[in-house]
């Protein structure tokens, strides 16, 4: 579906991340691999992708706080690889405190990598992308993209900025081949979640067992968690040219949550 295409995932040495270069790799896409970790299991990922699907797959360790870091990543990839045709940006980071106690450097940081790390990446690759007169750039928001949830202030307006920018992208790469959309899970069991099931308890005063019933799956009706298998096959239909005309789509994956 995607054959000789080059996707550059941030965030992918984990959870949603790796779900989503495993399925565009499958696809047929070259991949860069991006995020911290153990070396050995990155490699282990890089070289099962490669060995799985037959497409290169690159790691590049690049710090989504660091703007130069983030444009040489996307530069030397379209070195290596021949272009930049689909980026997901989908790093993030999490942290749970009440406004009037979230520590300022978490704030920093969370905009940092949840947001202004996009804006970098789409900054870089949109040249490229102009002149393959064709791209695909692939948000990975939250449904806290459309909705808030109290002690998130932070990771709420990141998300809230990410659908934001999303729809302005959108419209100024509309007529260039180039789409911009956001894709917004609810709750997906990764370590990002499985870290704030005990913050979640100590803020709210309930057991972990009660946030995950009543607070996570309690926001969404399915009951069930979005998985990253879901993820993937979502980000891979929003690459594929069947998906030419969907721009500016602020999409939910999400149990219904956001039906509400
Ligand atoms: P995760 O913790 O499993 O993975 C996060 C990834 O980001 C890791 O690869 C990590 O190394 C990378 N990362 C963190 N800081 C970085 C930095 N400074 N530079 C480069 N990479 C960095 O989390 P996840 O649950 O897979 O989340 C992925 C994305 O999905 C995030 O944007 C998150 O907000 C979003 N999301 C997650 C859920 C969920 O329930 N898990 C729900 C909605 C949205």
């Amino acid at each position: 579906m995607l054959k000789g295409k080059t996707a550059i995932i941030t965030g992918s040495t984990s959870g949603i991340g790796a779900g989503i270069a495993k399925s565009l790799a499958e696809a047929g896409c070259h991949v860069v691999l991006n995020g911290f970790g153990n070396t050995e299991e990155i490699q282990a990922l890089r070289s099962s992708l490669e060995k799985e699907f037959g497409v290169t797959v690159l790691y590049n360790g690049a710090d989504m706080t660091k703007p130069d870091e983030i444009e040489a990543m996307l530069l030397d990839a379209e070195k290596t690889l021949g272009s930049i045709d689909i980026i997901v940006n989908n790093a993030g980071i999490q942290f749970v405190a009440p406004v009037d106690n979230f520590p300022v450097e978490k704030w920093d940081a969370i905009l940092s990598i949840n947001l202004t790390s996009a804006f970098h990446m789409i900054r870089v690759a949109t040249p490229v992308m102009k002149r393959q007169k064709w791209g695909r750039i692939i948000n990975i928001a939250s449904a806290h993209a459309l909705v808030a949830s109290p002690f998130k202030s932070a990771y709420v307006a990141a998300k809230h900025g990410v659908a934001g920018l999303t729809k302005t992208v959108a419209l100024e790469l509309a007529e260039q081949g180039i789409t911009c959309n956001a894709v917004c899970p609810g709750y997906v069991k990764t370590p990002l979640v499985e870290g704030q099931i005990a913050s979640q308890a100590k803020e709210r005063g309930i057991t972990m067992e009660e946030v995950v019933r009543d607070v996570l799956l309690g926001a969404q009706p399915t009951k069930k968690f979005t998985t990253v298998e879901d993820l993937g096959a979502l980000v891979a239909f929003l690459s594929s040219d069947a998906a030419q005309n969907i721009t500016g789509a602020i999409i939910p994956a999400d149990g219904g949550w956001t039906a509400h």
